[in-house]
């Protein structure tokens, strides 16, 4: 790459390179597989372009005892990004189904046998300025980043109420993965770190609980899980939907669905975040309010235990939430 001084930058700027073990060997980009270095974007396509851009996170666990690799909720997930799309009014060329076999496809490709992130980006890639962008390709990369589980590692958080609003279904909906939304996420994040805290949970219009940055947020009172209504202002969670279900069926226990009052988290026995990247992380205090003993609650921590079996497919059952990978 070459670099032109100019007068606003008379020394050329340094050319920052990943070492290569700091990325995987490929991605795939509307519609192949590419080397990590060719994927390159004009800069006169970014800013305004990428206002639209919706997003998924996606996960793949491997199973430690049979080296088995299974996609996790790849249809729910290429099925919400498409929801996302469709808001943006986008018009993607690939379908959900096609998207997940290439998920699988670049998993193989790059060597990925282990836990990973898979994260589908839609953009606009024809708007350079501000505008409609309808008429416009709509450009989809897939990047997949090996991570570590934090699950059942006993992880906590300390959390707080934000002082900013979640956005609303009729600003920008919290329902779908609108890159712009993660502006509000992220100015709860920063105030919440810079006052001390890991995770904030912001309150909607009405006052009511809605969710972390970044997860979706369950709460115990007297044996009943608790989870704000998906129409309190909270992303159409996959990992919400799933544990609702593991509660009912493999706890046996009782979920509400409500409105959740700002206070209940300072009475509650139990609270934990959950989402793709969050798995499940549970709360140690929230606004100086210690959470039961401050570890992981007994619920929490049984069903974390049922969740880990049954990505990793230890457990056997829910073997249509798998897509299966790599088999060792
Ligand atoms: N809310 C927000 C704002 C998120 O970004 C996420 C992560 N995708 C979640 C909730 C959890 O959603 P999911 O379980 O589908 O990952």
């Amino acid at each position: 790459m070459t670099v032109i001084p100019t007068a606003a930058t008379p020394h050329p700027a340094p050319v920052i390179t990943h070492a290569e073990e700091d990325h995987p060997a490929y991605l795939w980009r509307d519609g192949h597989i590419l080397p990590w270095a060719e994927a390159n974007v004009h800069a006169s396509s970014l800013g305004w372009s990428t206002m639209a851009a919706v997003f998924e996170g996606i996960k793949a666990y491997a199973n430690p005892h049979t080296g088995a690799q299974w996609g996790w909720q790849f249809a729910e997930h290429y099925q919400r990004f498409a929801q996302s799309m469709r808001l943006q009014r986008m018009r993607p060329e690939f379908t959900p189904l096609e998207l997940a076999d290439i998920s699988r496809e670049l998993l193989r490709a790059n060597g990925h046998t282990g836990d990973t992130y898979i994260r589908p980006l839609a953009w606009l890639s024809d708007v350079t300025w501000f505008t409609d962008g309808e008429s416009s390709r709509t450009s989809i990369v897939i990047i997949t980043e090996p991570f570590s589980s934090h699950l059942r590692t006993g992880r906590t958080v300390k959390s707080c109420i934000s002082t900013w609003i979640r956005v609303g279904d009729n600003q920008l909906s919290p329902r779908v993965k609108c890159i712009s939304n993660y502006q509000n996420s992220r100015l709860a994040l920063i105030e919440a770190k810079r006052n001390g805290f890991d995770q904030p949970i912001l309150l909607n219009q009405a006052g009511k609980v809605t969710e972390g940055p970044a997860s979706c947020l369950f709460l115990v009172r007297d044996g009943v899980m608790i989870t704000p209504s998906l129409t309190s202002g909270v992303l159409e969670s996959i990992t919400r939907t799933a544990l609702i279900r593991l509660c009912r069926e493999e706890l046996g226990l009782t979920v509400q669905e409500r409105d959740v009052d700002r206070t209940e988290l300072y009475v509650a026995d139990e609270i934990f975040f959950c989402g793709t990247g969050a798995e499940m992380l549970p709360v140690s205090s929230i606004d100086h309010f210690q959470v039961g003993d401050g570890g992981v609650g007994p619920l929490t921590s049984r069903l974390e235990k049922v969740f880990h079996d049954v990505v990793r497919g230890i457990h056997p059952g829910y073997s249509n939430w798998r897509t299966p990978v790599s088999h060792a």
